[in-house]
């Protein structure tokens, strides 16, 4: 028998469904020069320190005595001693490099941590959320907990009002693009350490937060080394989307309990799972994410986050000019916007459908978003915009829906 849980899957992931409404209109209307501002992958090019690292890295494998074959099961030292000093104590968090696991991406570890849990527990995530969390658990038959973010809680979630196990963060969020403050995260951490319950904090978008009173990692709040996991990417922070890097942080004193309420560690077990079916990340993506940590990396890379950024900027303020409630762009390069009354429709509250409005994109604008209502329920009435497009396309596709509205 197969696993029925697949079964209950929302029928298509909501890309693919965006990818066929953008061929069946491309199938219509050929001559359409459509400009994608929906799916979140980035433009611009690797930065010449990660390029040049890349070119030695591929040297060294033409050689045997530099070849390089299965590397270690956590990561290479190189890479795991960098993100030590300059994601952790460069921010005053003392991390040990046995903590990090790298890994090659934080989808695969966002959806793959999951498999530690037990059947029964109890998981919560916020709506609108990032699919994987929801759909890896699904896979594995667990219930969910919603916790909606709207413009009513400013986007941030509420404590769960019914005791969950595990909770979902994802700050700076996709998709919403808003962000949580110390204070905000603290009441969480302040949770979980009550209730006996495991954050997974997805902080894949940390390098884009640009206020100061935004936490670039949940263990910069007292507490979180006890009760959270971290994972980070460098597909946003480096454009790694291609190349494929990230790492997760599970500190030695996370714990669950087992049946007979003894608490065991997380740290040997995720390490357990990843050396058995993990078969760690290329050489040359571990020597490309230690590239950015020299000094002209985290230049270079810094630039391209600028560029994006001017994006989010730039979108923002054309869109609020426009008449739109836009959300998010600040510390993000996401923004989450509210969607106009289109077509009167008395069923839809507040303006139209996500999809309606899509629709409207796709055919008056020919520029692509991503329905909110793909993300949860209560993404509904909004869509979500990304700023990883060139300038120029984000210019364009900006005076094409002033132009249409
Ligand atoms: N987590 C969030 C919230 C994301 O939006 C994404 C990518 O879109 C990921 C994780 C996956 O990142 P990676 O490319 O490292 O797998």
């Amino acid at each position: 028998m197969i696993n029925e849980n697949y079964l209950k899957l929302s029928e298509s992931y909501l890309f693919s469904e965006i990818a066929r409404k953008v061929k069946a209109y491309k199938a219509e209307e050929p001559e359409a020069d459509i400009i994608s501002l929906g799916i979140g992958d980035v433009t611009q090019p690797l930065c010449p320190a990660v390029i040049e690292v890349l070119h030695r890295a591929t040297d060294e494998m033409a050689v045997a005595s530099s070849f390089r074959g299965y590397g270690p099961e956590r990561g290479y030292d190189f890479l795991r001693e960098a993100i030590v000093k300059n994601d952790f104590l460069a921010r005053g968090i003392e991390i040990d490099a046995d903590e990090i696991f790298v890994s090659d991406g934080a989808k695969s570890d966002t959806g793959n941590f999951q498999e530690l849990l037990g059947k029964n527990v109890r998981v919560a995530v916020t709506d609108p959320v990032y699919p994987v969390y929801v759909d890896s658990n699904v896979m594995a038959g667990r219930e969910i907990v919603y916790l909606p973010c709207t413009a009513e809680n400013g986007f941030v979630p509420e404590l769960p009002a019914e005791h969950v196990d595990v909770i979902y963060l994802c700050y700076p969020n996709n998709p919403t693009g808003t962000s949580l403050s110390h204070q905000e995260l603290y009441r969480w951490v302040e949770y979980a350490i009550n209730n006996d319950a495991l954050i997974l904090y997805d902080a894949a978008y940390e390098a884009y937060i640009q206020r100061a009173k935004v936490p670039h990692s949940i263990y910069e709040i007292p507490g979180a080394k006890e009760c959270a996991v971290e994972f980070h990417s460098y597909s946003k922070t480096a454009g790694f989307t291609g190349i494929r890097c990230g790492y997760t942080v599970v500190p030695k004193h996370v714990a669950m309990k087992n049946a007979e309420g003894k608490r065991v560690a997380l740290n040997p077990l995720w390490n357990r799972r990843q050396s058995t079916k993990f078969n760690g990340t290329s050489y040359l993506s571990q020597r490309a994410a230690e590239a950015i940590y020299t000094p002209e990396g985290k230049q270079q890379i810094k630039a391209t986050i600028g560029y994006y950024m001017e994006n989010a900027r730039l979108m923002r303020e054309a869109l609020v000019k426009m008449g739109f409630t836009v959300y998010g762009g600040v510390d993000a390069p996401y923004l989450w916007v509210r969607v106009p009354n289109l077509t009167p429709n008395p069923s839809s509250v507040g303006g139209g459908s996500s999809w309606e409005f899509f629709d409207w994109m796709l055919h008056s604008a020919h520029v692509v978003c991503t329905p909110g209502v793909g993300f949860g329920s209560a993404g509904e009435g909004y869509v979500r915009l990304t700023a990883f497009g060139t300038r120029e396309n984000t210019e364009e596709a900006l005076r094409r829906i002033n132009d249409k509205l």
